[in-house]
C-alpha cells in the first residue's frame, strides 16, 4: 500500500488495516517457518554449524535422595530412563566425552561442535571445588563448545553462580533449573524437597550473569488441573528465562509413581495424546514469544516406560502440535499479549 492510499484511510479502516498486519509480524518473526520460538532456530543465532549435546553423568546425587532434605528422590524419576549406556560416572568426562562424541560422528551429517550435557541427577550438588574441577576438565576437550547443566533450584550458590558466569565469557553457557511446577502443593506430593519461592530466588541470584537460562516443567503432575497447567504459564512468563522444556507427564518403572500408580490409579489423569496437543497450543499461545521452546514432549525407552503410551514418534508429534496451531491460529504469545491487557 502507497502512503497515498493509507491517508485515504478512516480510523476504523486503519484499525483494520494494520491489526492483521501486526499480527503477521508476529507470527513472522519466530524462524524457520515456526509458530513458535523454535530451538533449532536459536542455536543457529548462537553457532554457524549443528552443534550436538553429549550427556554426561558425573555421579553426583541429589538433597531429596541423600537424606539431606528427602530420601526417595522425585516421584516420577529415574535417571536410567534419559542416560545413555556410554554415561557411567565411573568413567571420566574425558572419556564419556569422547565416546558420546565419536557416537555423534558416525551419524549421515557430520557435526564438529558438542556441549558438554551434565544431566543427570544434580549436577551442582557435590564439593564445589570437584565441581568446577569438572566443568573446566570438560570445556577443555578440544571439540567442546560451552556446556548446559541442569539442576535444581535449592543447589546452587553464588561461587557457583560466579565461576560459571567467569566460564560463560568464553564459553557458552546454559543453566536449566528443574522447575517441574510453580504450585508447592505439587512440589511436595512429587518430594521434590523445594519450594517455588526458591526456584525464584535461583533466577534471581543467576540472572543477567551471561548465561542461558532454562527451565524444565512437566505438565500433568499429580493434582494439578488443566488451569492449574496454564497457570504455570503466566509464573514462567515472570522468570527471567531464556528457554523451556515441556514434557508430559510419564509414569516409569521402578518409581514411586509406578507403584503409586499400582496402588491408587485415581491419583493420575495422564493425557492421551490429543489432549496433551491441544493443552500444549493453549500454554504455547500464553507463553512469553522471547522464550525459547526446546522441547514439547519427551518418550522414554519403551522397556521403561508404564504409561502413557502414544504409540508415535517425537518428530510426529510435534508436527501435530504445529498443525493445531495453524489450525487454531495460534502462535507463540498470542494470548500472552491479552494477559498483559487484562493484567490477568
Ligand atoms: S528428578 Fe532430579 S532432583 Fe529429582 S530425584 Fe531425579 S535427579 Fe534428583
Amino acid at each position: 500500500m502507497c502512503d497515498k492510499e493509507f491517508l485515504l484511510l478512516s480510523d476504523i479502516q486503519l484499525i483494520f488495516v494494520i491489526l492483521p498486519f501486526h499480527l503477521r509480524i508476529m507470527e513472522m518473526e519466530f524462524g524457520g517457518g515456526k509458530r513458535y520460538n523454535s530451538y533449532s532456530s536459536y542455536i543457529k543465532t548462537q553457532f554457524d554449524e549443528r552443534v550436538q549435546k553429549v550427556s554426561l553423568d558425573t555421579g553426583f546425587t541429589c538433597p531429596n535422595r541423600d537424606g539431606s532434605k528427602g530420601v526417595g528422590g522425585c516421584t516420577y524419576c529415574n535417571n536410567n530412563s534419559f542416560n545413555p549406556n556410554y554415561c557411567k560416572p565411573t568413567v571420566t568426562i574425558t572419556d564419556q566425552l569422547n565416546t558420546g562424541i565419536e557416537f555423534f560422528s558416525k551419524k549421515k551429517k557430520p557435526i564438529n561442535k558438542f556441549l558438554a550435557y551434565f544431566q543427570a541427577y544434580t549436577n551442582t550438588y557435590a564439593d564445589i571445588e570437584l565441581v568446577k574441577e569438572l566443568y573446566l576438565e570438560a570445556v577443555n576437550h578440544p571439540d567442546i563448545v560451552g556446556l548446559v547443566v541442569g539442576t535444581r533450584p535449592d543447589c546452587i550458590n553464588e561461587d557457583l553462580i560466579q565461576f560459571m558466569s567467569d566460564l560463560a565469557k568464553e564459553y557458552y553457557v546454559s543453566l536449566e533449573f528443574g522447575v517441574e511446577s510453580t504450585l508447592n502443593r505439587t512440589l511436595d506430593a512429587i518430594n521434590r524437597c523445594h519450594t517455588f519461592e526458591e526456584t525464584k530466588e535461583a533466577y534471581q541470584l543467576s540472572k543477567d550473569r551471561g548465561m542461558h537460562l532454562g527451565a524444565h516443567m512437566i505438565l500433568g503432575l499429580p493434582g494439578e488441573s488443566r488451569e492449574d497447567i496454564l497457570g504455570h504459564v503466566y509464573e514462567l512468563n515472570k522468570l527471567p528465562i531464556h528457554s523451556l522444556k515441556l514434557h508430559q507427564l510419564q509414569i516409569i518403572k521402578h518409581t514411586m509413581m509406578a507403584h503409586q500408580l499400582k496402588k491408587e490409579p485415581e491419583m493420575f489423569q495422564l493425557f492421551d495424546m490429543d489432549e496433551y496437543i491441544d493443552l500444549i497450543t493453549e500454554f504455547v499461545a500464553r507463553l512469553r514469544p522471547d522464550i525459547v521452546i526446546e522441547r514439547f514432549i519427551s518418550q522414554s525407552p519403551a522397556h521403561l516406560l508404564l504409561a502413557p503410551h502414544w504409540g508415535v514418534k517425537n518428530f510426529e508429534i510435534v508436527d501435530k502440535i504445529e498443525k493445531r496451531l495453524r489450525e487454531k491460529d495460534y502462535w507463540q504469545g498470542k494470548l500472552y499479549k491479552e494477559e498483559v491487557i487484562a493484567g490477568v
